[in-house]
Formats: structure tokens, sequence, C-alpha cells
């Protein structure tokens, strides 16, 4: 038994055998009925899902002696020499082999003539995107005004390279790749009728092999019979298909989910020595993670993926294990992996590595506990049970509170008075001073930025919608402010804190090189706090001393 048998045996004869592409067949069912079939068709689609085979299905409907009919017979001369390839009057041109303009002039000269023994000139010009321009531009003037006795059909696999004005003239039928469980049903009927003997694992595994292609799942058949004979064993299939085993898959995913590095390398070292494609195997593992995501968040899962019932069953059981905060990181990284996979000479290392670090992912923390999170830290840091130590600033990799720059300490200008008024220098001398006996309120000062003193005010500036600002416009708080910074600086002072958004915003020209330093440090403390709290509450949090 060979390929050719098998698939030409099971080629579809009439409209209804077709498998996948039911609303195709039913427009041109209709057409054919109302005597409306266009006079040019393309047929687009990947490779294998029935272009040709509708395409000769439509010829024999339009050529036989009881037809038109959407019914062709299947007995008269013209069905039978459609059938076997051999009429005069449909002709199959492959598109890639006769791609030149003497092709299509010859072609334009047949038009010409009446058919010589059924009712319509048929051409089916395959992969008709291979046809040169000049070629196209040939077609192009017999498209224009096709004689009433010719009917052409084209079919492509990659539509984009028709010229448009080719497609203008056509009507297009875009045909989609055919869903595995309805080449699964067909393979299931195949399989009955011909006495092969193959598991519901083996049909599955076929129909994603060709990925929604049924004749090359037909193809892939034929080659099993040939390997195996008609009883397919799973092992032998595997085999012949090169597939990974897919235990190794559930046991390996496992292994990941669980963050077991040392299992999940043990179970690489297996496959690596069955002689798998480990590019091929990390493929595999990322569908496996892909249909477990699917399973974890689709209530009816069985219509998104081609598994068979116990894999269906084994794959809810170990979705369920799976929390959805580890499944979609892990399924990141072997994303990402995959490229990197792609370019190596190691794949083993690679993969080793891919798999070391995916078994070590921390589960990513849910957006609603983040900010649970966030607003305990909030209220710490109101109440003034965390500080932010300035040690803490360097450790984040900004500059030293204690060390200004040369020059620093006599920097004036701006809005700043030469003497007597307070620079960086003395109101970080201040913050700190604060620290001691009132930390809440050093750190929140901390958040903003000292533009400078002007009629005995302090003015600070804050990031727009800075949650310290609320707090820092409190009655209370501005008195027990105000008292604080007149004690320290020896003079009546007001301390007015501002966004930086509010209308009475302080011009930010001369900025003197303290403040900017001291802009760095509130930008670098923002940053960790506010906007990129995932990092503080993964793998910062340690730098924020609680007291
Ligand atoms: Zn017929």
């Amino acid at each position: 038994m060979s390929y050719l048998v098998l698939a030409r045996k099971w080629r579809p004869q009439n409209f209804d055998e077709v498998v996948g592409q039911e609303s195709i067949t039913q427009t041109l069912k209709n057409a054919i009925k109302m005597n409306r079939v266009p006079h040019a068709l393309l047929f687009t689609g990947p490779r294998g899902v029935g272009k040709t085979t509708m395409a000769r299905l439509l010829a024999k409907a339009l050529n036989c002696d009881k037809g038109p009919t959407d019914t062709p017979c299947d007995q008269c001369s013209s069905c039978r020499q459609i059938m076997q390839g051999t009429s005069m009057d449909v002709q199959e041109i492959d598109g890639a082999s006769n791609t030149g303009v003497d092709d299509v002039r010859q072609l334009r000269e047949s038009v010409q003539y009446r058919p010589s023994s059924s009712r319509y000139r048929i051409y089916i010009i395959d992969e008709v995107h291979m046809l040169s321009r000049g070629a196209f531009n040939a077609l192009l003037k017999t498209l224009e005004e096709p004689p009433e006795h010719v009917f052409f059909i084209f079919a492509t696999t990659e539509p984009h390279k028709v010229p448009q004005t080719i497609q203008s003239r056509c009507q297009r039928f875009d045909f989609r790749r055919i869903p595995p469980q309805m080449i699964v049903n067909r393979l299931v009927k195949i399989t009955k009728d011909e006495g092969i003997n193959i598991t519901d694992y083996g049909l599955r595994l076929l129909a994603r092999q060709a990925e929604g292609s049924l004749r090359d799942a037909i193809s892939l058949l034929d080659q099993a019979v040939s390997f195996s004979g008609k009883e397919i064993k799973d092992e032998k299939l595997n085999e012949l298909l090169a597939t990974v085993d897919r235990r190794y898959l559930f046991e390996l995913s496992s292994a990941l989910i669980n963050a077991e590095p040392k299992k999940a390398l043990k179970i690489l070292d297996h496959v690596y020595e069955r002689g798998y494609d480990l590019k091929q195997f990390l493929k595999e593992l990322i569908d496996h993670f892909r249909d477990l995501m699917v399973v974890k968040f689709i209530d009816d899962p069985s219509r998104f993926l081609d598994l068979s019932q116990t894999e269906l069953e084994e794959m809810k059981k170990q979705a369920s294990l799976a929390s959805e905060e580890s499944l979609i990181p892990i399924f990141e990284f072997l994303l990402q992996a995959e490229d990197r996979m792609g370019r190596t000479e190691h794949p083993k290392v690679v993969l080793e590595l891919v798999l070391v670090k995916a078994s070590s992912i921390k589960p990513m923390l849910k957006v609603e506990e983040l900010i649970g999170e966030l607003q305990t830290l909030k209220k710490e840091l109101l109440s003034g049970k965390i500080r932010i130590d300035k040690d803490d600033f360097e450790l984040m990799g900004g500059p030293a509170l204690d060390s200004p720059a040369q020059g620093d300490a006599g920097a004036s200008g701006g809005n700043l008075k030469a003497e007597a008024s307070v620079e960086q220098k003395t109101w970080l001398g201040f913050i700190e001073f604060l620290g001691k006996g009132w930390p809440g309120l050093a750190s929140m000062l901390k958040n903003g930025r000292l533009i400078g003193e002007d009629n005995n005010q302090i003015r600070i500036e804050f990031p727009e919608n800075d949650f310290c600002l609320d707090f820092l416009k409190d009655q209370a708080e501005v008195k027990k402010l105000n008292e604080l910074a007149s004690e320290f600086f020896g003079r009546s002072l007001k301390v007015i804190c501002t966004g930086r958004s509010d209308p009475g915003k302080v011009s930010e020209q001369a900025t003197p090189p303290g403040v900017q330093r001291e802009k760095l440090q509130q930008e670098l403390l923002n940053h960790p706090l506010v906007q990129k709290a995932v990092e503080i509450f993964s793998a910062k949090l340690d730098e924020v001393k609680v007291k």
C-alpha cells in the first residue's frame, strides 16, 4: 500500500465528503444550483486543506452530463475523465512550472476554442502566485472578458503574492486549516474501512502532526502502515514521527511546576539518550504548557485541544495542581528560550540552563496581593514604623547623602538666597534631625525636593499625586513640621509642600547641583517604592529597614 493509494482512494468525490470547509462548500453548491458560478475563482489557504480537491469537484459539477449539478453523477464520461485526470476540457496547470508569458499566451489561445466534448473549458491553476509578472499581465486580458464557456479556478497558498488586479477579478474563497477533531474523525473512518488498527492516541498524534492538513494526515497514516503494518503501535508511531513520548512531557512539566530542577535535568537526560531532537522537544514542551493554560483558564477546553480523552483527563489533573501564577512565568520563559535554542550549537546545555531556570521561577504575586502589600507599606511609612535609611540609597546605587559633590555646599542661584537661607545641605541635615525623632515625617520629606526658601517659607516640591503630599498637607502635620523647622533652623519658618502640577509651581530653571542630586535620590526612591513595586516585594524588600 502506498501513499498515493490511500490518498487517492479517499479523495472526496462529492461536496458533502469535503472535510472542514463547510461554508465554501455551501456557497459553491448554491452557486451551481442558481447557475451563478463566477468565471474566475481564487482558492486560498494552507497546503493540503482541500483547494485542488474542491476545484476538481467544481469542474465535475459544471461539466457533468446531468448538470451543472451540485451532485455530479460520477458515471458519465465527463465525470469519469475528470476523476481520472484525462479530461481534455479540464486542464490542471502547475503555476510553479508554467510561470512564463509564453505558457500563458498558449493558454490564452486555447481559451478561444470551444470545449471538445463537455459544456465548459475549465482551467485549474495551482500555486498561481508563482506566475511571472508578464504572465499575470497576459492572464489579466483574458480575465477582463472571459468567454462564456471558460472558467478559471486559481489556487494559492500565498494570496498576498497574487496581484490585486487579478484578485479583484476573482471571487475569493479562503480555505481554513482543518480542526484536529475533524481530521481524527476522517482518519477513524479511513482506518476502520481499511482494517487498520490504531489507538486514539495514535490518531490524535497524526492529526496534531498534520497541522490542519488532511492530506498530510492521510499521508502520515500511509507511512505508518508502510512502517509497521496495519497494527500501528504507539511506540512505533512515536519512532516514525520522531515525536516525544508524552509521558516525558508530563513528568518534566510537573518537575518545572513543582520547582524540582534536579528531577527536570534527569528527565532531560532520558530524553537526550533516547535520541530525540531537543529543539523539537522544547517545542513540544511549550505546546504542553500552552495546553495546560487552556485547560486551566477555559471551561470547555476540549474544543481547543487535540488530545485524547485520557490525555485530557491527565492534563486537567496536572493543571489543577499548578497555580496560574506559576504556569504563566514558566510558559513565558520557555517561549523566550525557544529563540535561543534556534541559534545555539549546544542545545543540550542551553536546554539544561532553561530547565534549571524555569524550575526556579518564583510564582508571581497577584495584583490584588501586591496592592495589599503596597497599602500596608504606605501605612507603615506614614506611621513611621518603616523608615528608609540613608545607607539604603547607597545600596540602591544612589549617591551617598553625606558626600555632596565638590562646591556643592556653597552653591546658590535661582530662588535660593545667598545667605541665611535653607540650602540643600542644611535641608538634608534637617531631614536627618527629623529621622531621629519623627522618622515617618523624615522619610516622607525625602520624597520631595527642596526648591528653595522665600519669605521664610521653605518650598518642597513632590511628584504629582505623591501620597506623602496628602499627609503633609494635614493641618496637624503642617503645624508640627513648621515648629520643628523653626526649632532646627533657629528662626520662624514655614514648610510649604506642593505637588509638581500645582499652580504655585516654582520654576525649575537654574537647579543647583545639590538639588539635582537630591532629585536623583528621590527618583531612586520613587522608582522602587511605587512604580516598581513588584521588585520591592520579590527582591528588594531587604533594602528597606524596619525599625
Ligand atoms: Zn456526470
